[in-house]
């Protein structure tokens, strides 16, 4: 008899493990909802990066972040994926194949963005990168395309997007084409301002703005970039913040994966620190803000960066990289803000869109 309470028991507690299991795999806890979503990606982060950013900086951005999780970055078609299949996981909550851009892998259509989705129900949207918009990274939030190569298609595919605002590089990709047409006159159309420099974009009170700010992308920071990310990041904010619906922006850290690419650590640090200034610059707000929830990731890691040693006081890192190009190790997610609890875990990259959508309700 004691045998029979005993099995009884212990299948209860197992009944109640797995029960419990699958309301957590089921994603979003019914707790307060935020109003506004920031995504900010670094591309390339892996832990590695994010530890040398905290280091370099002696501070604790990141670690202000209450909630932690780690999401798994393999592709449709890869298990090492590259930044265009990784973004378009971040942004519609599927897996595609890689060097496509938010396009299904097997139908080959678009795959709706969270950009799209949040322009459904009436909410403002953006997107800020250190880099051409139309590259992989921000173009999976604001295009579609099979090549992430296509550029000049990819700025095409924007106007049909219509982000409230997009700030970055690419302005050849609009207005020096192959086939000759003016896409910033498009955008004047249904519009958008068209801004070439910050303080233009800084000066205004419209929201609908369209940051052409680099012919490609901008410099590194280690070669003269400048404050941009965060200047940038935060007039986004000031303008999507008009619309009492909320907004959902992005804001891609973008030259991270390049220093790492280039195995060259003091680029990447130019390029952490910078990130670091942007995060806390959009920690500030939500704070303050009360309504905003905020996400900090990698889309993937590369170099396969150790940091083997060190001096006493971590003042000066010796780092290895141990590749030129991505690697499949998970990557960290922070979360802050309503709705934050729901980012601890270990998930595929693909969760995060659908963990965001159900806290918009999009
Ligand atoms: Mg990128
Ligand atoms: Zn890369």
């Amino acid at each position: 008899m004691k045998k029979v309470i005993f099995s009884f028991c212990l299948l209860i507690l197992v009944c109640n493990i797995s029960a419990q299991k699958n309301t957590k795999s089921s994603a979003v806890q019914n707790t307060n909802s935020p109003k506004n979503v920031i995504l900010l990606i670094g591309d390339g982060m892996g832990t590695t990066q994010v530890f040398t950013m905290m280091t370099v900086q002696k501070n604790n951005t990141i670690e202000q972040f209450p909630y932690v999780g780690f999401s798994k970055t393999s592709s449709a078609d890869n298990f090492i994926t590259e930044s265009s299949a990784a973004a378009t996981a971040l942004s519609t909550g599927r897996k595609t194949n890689n060097n496509y851009v938010s396009m299904d892998p097997e139908t080959k259509q678009p795959l709706k963005t969270l950009v799209e989705l949040s322009n459904a129900k009436g909410l403002s949207t953006g997107v800020v990168a250190a880099c051409d918009i139309t590259h992989a990274t921000p173009a999976a939030f604001i295009s579609h395309a099979i090549n992430r190569n296509d550029y000049e298609g990819i700025a095409e595919g924007i106007l049909n997007t219509q982000p409230t605002l997009f700030i970055g590089g690419g302005k050849d990709r609009f207005e020096k084409r192959k086939d000759n047409r003016n896409l910033s006159d498009s955008l004047r159309k249904q519009g958008f301002q068209v801004l070439y420099a910050l303080a233009d974009i800084q000066n205004t009170q419209n929201p609908k703005v369209a940051g052409l700010l680099f012919n490609i992308h901008p410099e590194s920071m280690i070669n003269g970039r400048g404050e941009f990310l965060k200047p940038a990041s935060q007039k986004a904010i000031e303008l999507l913040g008009k619309n009492a619906k909320g907004f959902f922006l992005m804001i891609e850290a973008s030259q991270i994966d390049w220093a790492s690419h280039d195995n060259l650590f003091d680029a990447l640090v130019g390029e952490l620190k910078d990130f670091d200034h942007t995060i806390q610059a959009v920690l500030d707000y939500a704070k303050k803000d009360g309504n905003t929830l905020v996400i900090v990731t990698g889309d993937h890691e590369t170099g396969g960066l150790t940091l083997p040693r060190a001096d006493n006081n971590g003042d000066v890192l010796f780092p290895r990289f141990t590749t030129f190009d991505h690697t499949p190790v998970m990557v960290p997610v922070f979360a802050f803000g309503p709705g934050a609890e729901n980012f601890a875990g270990v998930y595929e990259n693909t969760e995060i869109q659908k963990k965001i959508c159900k806290l918009l309700g999009l």
